[in-house]
């Protein structure tokens, strides 16, 4: 499944279950789901292990995690 195909797809937040998720967080050994909300909550966490973090509701927008903060 492409994040294209989540757009059109309803997804629920992994945390909360009832919201839906905005949030596609990769991580090395799998994939989260998160409502603003609950990207907010854990964005600090998030940062230190999430490899991408995808705005399924404005992929346009500049990715919160640059690719130069991964490498460096
Ligand atoms: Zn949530």
């Amino acid at each position: 499944m492409t994040s294209e195909d989540l757009i059109q797809a309803w997804v629920g937040c992994d945390k909360c279950q009832s919201a839906k998720a905005v949030y596609l967080v990769r991580l090395i050994n799998g994939e989260l789901y998160f409502c603003g909300h609950h990207l907010n909550e854990h964005k600090e966490a998030l940062d230190k292990v999430a490899y991408e973090i995808v705005d399924l509701d404005h992929k346009e927008e500049t990715p919160i995690i640059e690719k130069e903060e991964i490498n460096g």
